[in-house]
């Protein structure tokens, strides 16, 4: 299949939301990474993006909107948290898994009867799907189990060839994934963390947001069971082996330089990933593009430094950090 690589003029804009009205899958810019998009309610379309991913079919996708106010064609009531979530938060990088309308194929969802549904704030996708005219599914617009992208060339290098078309737009403002919220019970669930954070969402709804214990546990043992299936698998792996060193700053930065003296004397070719201390944003944003930086390089061994004091920016980091290193940690 040829790849249309669109600039994001209104023409393209309403022609890309034509392919996809038609089940064409598309790929397009939000604030967090790229998503590659679906009618949500267009089985075969969805399966097309399951397949061109290569993403297990029991991993759900979140579904876009345009308009708050378009979340009603997916959930079959709102609660008063989930408005106040909308009122504060959206658009932008928190999704909310709701209970969903029974018109939402199982493709779409992975079986479950929820539904993950955000409101992106970038112009580009909230008028892409304003002409598609249907809620779109997206998952990041990556090749299942790499780094997820938050460059159009990113997308352009995974998935060119598999997909019907790109919009392009700027690289992406956050660059990590949006955080998860599970607003099913009374007490909201973070099951994927992001740059929105438990504190703030505590500080909207007035009580306790608990988070997902498998997402705190699974730097150590990997036990428990995650709520959001797509945080149980392998995830933004780099094609080198990856480090993470974590501890007290300067003994961190030594270890690295130790380390990368070590290998390269065995002649491999060492890249570092050190962010600047407590820079959580900055390290969301890049993250991601330095991986696949690396990759190019062709890198034997990333060494990356651990994130200090983490919560809130820094633990979504994190939690993309380690899983990038298949939980491979050395503390100094
Ligand atoms: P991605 O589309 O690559 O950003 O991944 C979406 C993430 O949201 C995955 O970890 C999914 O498992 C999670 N997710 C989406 N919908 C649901 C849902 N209904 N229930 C639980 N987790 C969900
Ligand atoms: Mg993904």
């Amino acid at each position: 299949m040829k790849t249309k690589i669109l600039e994001p003029t209104k023409e393209n804009i309403t022609y890309a939301g034509r392919m996809l009205a038609e089940g064409g899958i598309v790929a397009f810019p939000t604030e967090t990474v790229y998503g590659l998009g679906a009618d949500a309610f267009n089985e075969e379309a969805v399966k097309a993006v399951y397949a061109a991913k290569g993403r297990p079919s029991d991993n759900p996708m979140i579904v876009h909107i345009a308009r708050a106010s378009d979340i009603g064609q997916l959930t079959p009531r709102l609660s008063g948290d989930i408005v106040a979530l909308i009122e504060n938060f959206w658009p932008g990088p928190l999704t909310m898994v709701v209970k969903k309308k029974p018109g939402i194929p199982d493709a779409t969802t992975g079986g479950l009867d929820t539904v993950g549904i955000r409101l992106p704030d970038t112009q580009i996708a909230r008028e892409l799907i304003e002409a598609a005219g249907c809620p779109i599914a997206a998952p990041s617009a990556n090749i299942s189990g790499r780094p997820s992208p938050t460059k159009a060339q990113h997308v352009i290098d995974d998935l060119s060839g598999k997909i019907d078309a790109i919009v392009k737009g700027d690289d992406c403002r956050v660059g990590i994934e949006s955080t998860v919220l599970d607003v099913t019970g009374d007490t909201p669930v973070i099951l994927r963390p992001g740059i929105i954070t438990a504190e703030q969402i505590e500080a909207v709804l007035d009580k306790k947001v608990e988070i997902d214990p498998a997402v705190l546990k699974q730097s150590t043992d990997g036990s428990l069971k995650p709520k959001a299936p797509g945080m149980k698998y392998k995830h933004y792996a780099p094609k080198a082996d990856m480090v993470v060193i974590e501890g007290q700053r300067d003994k961190v930065k030594k270890e690295i330089e130790r380390l990368k003296g070590l290998n390269e004397q065995l002649g491999n070719k060492v890249g570092v990933i050190l962010f600047e201390e407590k820079a959580f944003i900055e390290a969301a944003h890049d993250f991601f593009a330095r991986l696949r930086e690396l990759d190019k390089e062709n890198v034997d061994l990333i060494l990356a430094g651990a994130l200090s004091d983490i919560d809130g920016v820094g633990f979504a980091v994190m939690n993309r950090m380690l899983k990038s290193a298949g939980y491979n940690i050395v503390k100094v």
